[in-house]
């Protein structure tokens, strides 16, 4: 403490020098957290302290926001500069940095004995206090030198006390200084020769190094604050990125897995705002999977050039649900790729929305199966409870009728009549008898031809299929040989286009083309040369084929019961079971196919039979 005493110019001009030096280490902490790896880890440890504050608000301390490196540092250079002794210590007075330019007295002798150190840490716990008028200066409470401190703290939180002192003016004197000695125990001749050391300065001089030092803490205390917020700010964004990423990874793997296909898309406006397009952004894995379409092709594209479509596919219900904001679900058979789908729509953002998409063909399939079977049904009940009754009852009536007759004999013969009077008798009821009996027979007959009906038709449903690709050609050519000898006998030709391939069993389509031609042929106009045509082509992904001939024609109003069983238009003119296109129907059902009519009564009648397409090459069996 020998060197000359610092004007107050050249204090002020050390202080900011510190300021700065301070400042350039706040900043180097600040980059610290963000580039320095070491540092990052120390960083999250303290955010860990400094974002918990709620739960453990006591436990935020100096070392938690400084460097205590960085502040020893600082602490020393103060030190040196205005030589004066110093320390940074928790509110409680226990050292968090290592004590600069400590005089001999305080080091060595009075903190050495029990006593003292005990009264050194009281003595700076209570000048430490924070105070938001200044400095405390005042008399060591372990000692009696000048000491001053002013508190660091966080908020209203109290971190920690940067003390200075440990030097004299004319207040102390020797014999205070030796009555100390002997209270805390120490040696009082060494006592004093250290007490005659200490740096002697004006009281106005030290309450001006004070005043510096409560800037500084009060600069420090900002940053503390300042780091803490930082902290905290941190800490928060950490959070909510790693919130965002969770919920970015969930919505990812929920995107990929889903079975329904998932597509995003930006809705675009011409230049009058009115929707005109829109445009895929994303596309899920069931996308792919189901369209054909991978990502890659899908994303940036317009949904007309996508789809292949003049229009934006459904752009009304998209953009009312972007309008909106109302979500919205229908059911709709998309023609370019011919199938059915459940579509569910959600607006996404401003003009953003996702497609969710479920493929319901097979489903619409099996429906129209159990709509046809359920018909088929229906049927089957209105022939048992009408169809076979009224033969039933003609049984039953005719029936009565012999009892009567053979009654009436009976009791002729009981009677014990004459022979020439039951031979009158006789000739007068067997007729009657007869002619009962031919109703019951004819009867009966019926019945049988209406349950072997239902036995063919129950038949023909259980019938085992073969599905493979069938060349129509060849079948055709097949089916219609057998049939040539009867066309002809007519006056009807029949004439084979080339034919697509489809998918189904042939022993099932031979039966549905050898009774649509055997009806033409039947139902052939007699006045004109029978001509019957079988042609096909391909639509998407479904062959259709037409029986067409120049016959009688179906009245307009019986085109809906054709099909149905045991329908006939003409009971007495030509033989039939009406049972044919019954079983027509029943077998494209099952082929997953269908068939329509269009007729004009006297013109003739086409028969459209709709199949799923296949190429002979894709001939393998299922
Ligand atoms: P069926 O021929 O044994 O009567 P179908 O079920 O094959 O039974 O036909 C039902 C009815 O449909 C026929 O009775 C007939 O009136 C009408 N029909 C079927 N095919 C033709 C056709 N090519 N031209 C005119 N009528 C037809």
């Amino acid at each position: 403490m020998s060197r000359a005493l610092k004007t107050n110019e050249e204090l002020m001009q050390e202080l900011y020098d510190l300021q700065q030096e301070h400042e350039s280490l706040k900043n180097k902490y600040k980059k610290d957290i963000s580039f320095g790896e070491q540092t990052r880890k120390v960083l999250e440890k303290r955010i860990f302290t400094l974002t918990h504050p709620s739960e453990n608000k006591m436990d935020i301390a100096l070392e938690d926001l400084f460097n205590i490196k960085d502040l020893q540092k600082l602490q020393d250079e103060i030190s040196d500069a205005t030589g004066v002794a110093s320390i940074i210590t928790r509110p409680d007075g226990v050292p968090l940095t290592a004590p600069s330019n400590f005089t001999y007295l305080c080091s060595e002798i009075i903190r050495k004995t029990e006593k003292g150190c005990e009264n050194c840490h009281k003595s700076d716990s209570i000048i430490g206090q924070l105070s938001p008028l200044g400095p405390t200066v005042q008399e060591c409470k372990s000692g009696g030198l000048w000491d001053a401190g002013a508190g660091i703290s966080v908020g209203d939180k109290h971190i920690a006390n940067w003390l200075i002192g440990q030097v004299r003016d004319e207040s102390q004197t020797d014999e205070k200084m030796a009555a100390y000695a002997k209270e805390i125990g120490a040696d009082e001749e060494k006592f004093l020769t250290a007490f005659r050391q200490i740096r002697s300065m004006s009281k106005t001089q030290f309450e001006k190094i004070a005043k510096v030092l409560y800037t500084l803490t009060t600069l420090l205390s900002k940053s503390a604050y300042d780091n803490l917020q930082q902290s905290r700010f941190i800490n928060e964004r950490l959070q909510a990125e790693q919130a965002l990423q969770e919920s970015e990874e969930k919505l990812a793997t929920l995107f990929a897995a889903m079975t329904e296909m998932v597509v995003i898309h930006d809705l675009l406006f011409d230049e009058n705002n009115n929707p005109i397009n829109y445009r895929i952004t994303d596309s899920n894995n069931a996308f792919t999977k189901i369209t054909g379409i991978t990502r890659e092709i899908a994303v940036g594209k317009l949904a007309n050039e996508l789809y292949g479509t003049d229009e934006p596919p459904y752009l009304d219900e998209y953009s009312q649900v972007c309008l909106s904001g109302k979500p919205y679900s229908y059911e709709t058979y998309f023609a370019p790729m011919e199938k059915h789908f459940s579509i569910s729509v959600v607006s996404t953002g401003e003009n953003k929305f996702a497609t969710i998409t479920k493929d319901i063909t097979e489903l619409k399939q099996i429906q129209q199966v159990i709509k046809t079977k359920n018909k088929e049904l229906e049927q089957i009940v209105y022939v048992a409870s009408h169809d076979l009754r009224s033969p039933l009852i003609n049984v039953d009536g005719f029936g009565r009728e012999l009892e009567y007759s053979l009654k009436a004999i009976n009791s002729l013969m009981k009677a014990n009549d004459t022979e020439s009077d039951i031979k009158k008798l006789l000739k007068a009821e067997l007729p009657e008898m007869n002619q009962a009996l031919g109703h019951i027979r004819n009867s009966t007959l019926q019945m049988d031809v209406l349950l072997n009906g239902l036995l063919k038709l129950s038949r023909s449903g259980r019938v085992a299929l073969q599905i493979l690709t069938i060349d129509m050609n060849e079948l055709l050519q097949k089916a219609t040989e057998s049939l040539e000898f009867k066309a002809k006998k007519s006056g009807n030709e029949i004439e084979l286009s080339e034919l697509p391939s489809c998918k189904g069993d042939s022993v099932q389509l031979t039966q549905v083309f050898t009774n649509l031609i055997d009806n033409s042929i039947k139902y052939s106009n007699p006045n004109l040369s029978g001509k019957i045509k079988v042609s096909g082509r391909i639509e998407h992904s479904y062959s259709v084929y037409c029986v067409e001939d120049n016959g009688i024609g179906i009245a307009e109003n019986h085109l809906s019961n054709i099909f149905e069983l045991f329908h006939r238009l003409d009971k007495n003119t030509t033989e039939g079971e009406g049972l044919g296109l019954t079983i027509v129907k029943q077998i494209l059902s099952r082929l997953n196919g269908d068939i329509r009519v269009e007729s004009k009564l006297g013109e003739g009648s086409s028969f459209y039979i709709t199949l799923p397409h296949a190429k002979v090459s894709e001939n393998t069996g299922e």
